[in-house]
């Protein structure tokens, strides 16, 4: 597979992350709770890191909210949590990290979004603010824009002006290009006031793929600020997941994009860490990071005999999932390993000898027995019951033989 060219970007380490200027591709995630809720909040934080969340943002929005951030820092550090968090800010951050000190401190990073700063000269005092709290405390800042809330003084001057042009462009190029403005306008304005390219992160988010793909090419031609990528309000279920996967997929693979967010909305009850593992699952399919065990499984199809194949598929997946902690504290490298669990013996054994591991089960009318490859060799053929049980002990031998032990 070729590399892909990465589009250079300034590095802006917050804390032990990088992100831009060739690092990894940083996974980070949003919490939903009250931040005021210190418990509830330390809860989520807890469980959206250890699922791999490289940082998480809470939201700053009340004075409650501002005195709860050092409370919430000091709590996970106790649980051995060291995730860098960042403060999401709108109308009264500069009112809030001017009062509580002690959450600029804690806080690893600040949002701020130009258009719910204020308006006119109000704003411009606010923005400067917040950014002259971020330079004081050594804090990384994303100036994060969203078609929601977009400047609307700017965007009306844009779209004034487009009007006076002999060949007017489209109103939805003209909205895209304010996004742009707005976020490389106030990065430019956060220089001025001190704060160096290599504490600015910019996103420009939208709703929509084919804006958000328009939007990210022409903010990656503005300058080597680091880019944070997220489609907003991706929605539920497969929907979120699919116009994330589009929009940030096709970014991705043209080098565009340092850190993502998937703005997932959770089922009922449904877990927040769902958008970090569609995230790692993103990077991982597309080769950019490894993240845990790959598995291969196949659609199935006229020759599968039963849900069998399906049934171990979802079986060694779990498997998976819950070894992987210990595994990761156990093993240099696990994450690189590859599984295959494929569902008949006539097309299944290619797949599996590609993979460090694989499995082919019986097909309609096959002999009742399971062919392993490791590495590409057969390493030995499967019968009886408990196909999972047996397939599950070569998995730990294969790991514990090929994969070197931390300490
Ligand atoms: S591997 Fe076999 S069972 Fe699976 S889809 Fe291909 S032919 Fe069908």
């Amino acid at each position: 597979m070729d590399a892909i060219l990465r589009h250079p970007t300034q590095a802006v380490r917050i804390d032990d992350v990088i992100i831009g200027g060739g690092a990894p591709v940083v996974v980070q995630s949003m919490t939903n709770t009250d931040t005021a809720d210190i418990g509830l909040s330390v809860i989520q934080v807890a469980e959206l890191a250890r699922a791999g969340s490289e940082l998480v943002r809470l939201t700053v929005n009340n004075d409650e909210a501002a005195k709860a951030i050092p409370h919430i820092r000091e709590r996970l550090e106790a649980q051995g949590v060291f995730v860098p968090l960042v403060g999401d800010f709108h109308y009264n951050g500069h009112q809030l990290l001017t009062k509580h000190p002690a959450c600029a401190e804690a806080l690893a990073k600040l949002r701020i979004n130009p258009g719910n700063v204020g308006f006119g000269r109000s704003k411009d005092d606010k923005f400067a603010t917040m950014i002259e709290v971020a330079a004081q405390y050594g804090k990384a800042v994303r100036i994060g824009v969203n078609w929601g809330s977009l400047d609307q003084a700017l965007a009306s001057k844009m779209m004034d002006d487009n009007g006076k042009r002999p060949n007017p462009k489209p109103a939805e190029e003209v909205t895209q290009d304010a996004l742009v403005e707005s976020a490389v306008s106030s990065a430019l304005r956060a220089e001025e006031l001190g704060l160096g390219r290599d504490r600015i992160v910019l996103s420009c988010k939208v709703s929509e793929v084919q804006s958000l793909i328009a939007v990210y090419r022409k903010l990656a031609k503005r300058g080597d600020w680091a880019l944070h990528l997220g489609l907003t309000e991706a929605g539920m279920g497969s929907k979120g997941i699919v116009a994330s996967t589009a929009a940030m997929a096709v970014l991705l693979q043209e080098g565009i994009g340092d850190t993502i967010r998937v703005s997932l909305t959770p089922e009922p009850g449904g877990a927040r860490t769902g958008e970090v593992e569609v995230a790692q699952q993103m990077l991982q399919t597309m080769g950019l990071r490894a993240f845990s065990p790959m598995v291969t499984a196949c659609p199935g199809c006229g020759r599968t005999t039963s849900t069998l194949f399906q049934e171990l598929a979802a079986e060694i997946q779990d498997y998976i999932r819950q070894s992987m902690p210990s595994w990761r504290e156990t093993y240099t490298g696990i994450e690189t390993f590859t599984l295959a669990v494929m569902g008949c013996v006539v097309n299944g054994p290619g797949e599996s000898k590609n993979a460090n591991l694989g499995i082919s089960l019986p097909g309609t009318g096959e002999e009742p027995s399971a062919p392993v490859y490791a590495d590409g060799e057969k390493l030995t053929v499967l019968k009886g019951g408990d196909l999972g049980g047996q397939f599950k002990k070569l998995l730990d031998d294969y790991i514990e033989s090929h994969y070197q032990r931390k300490n």
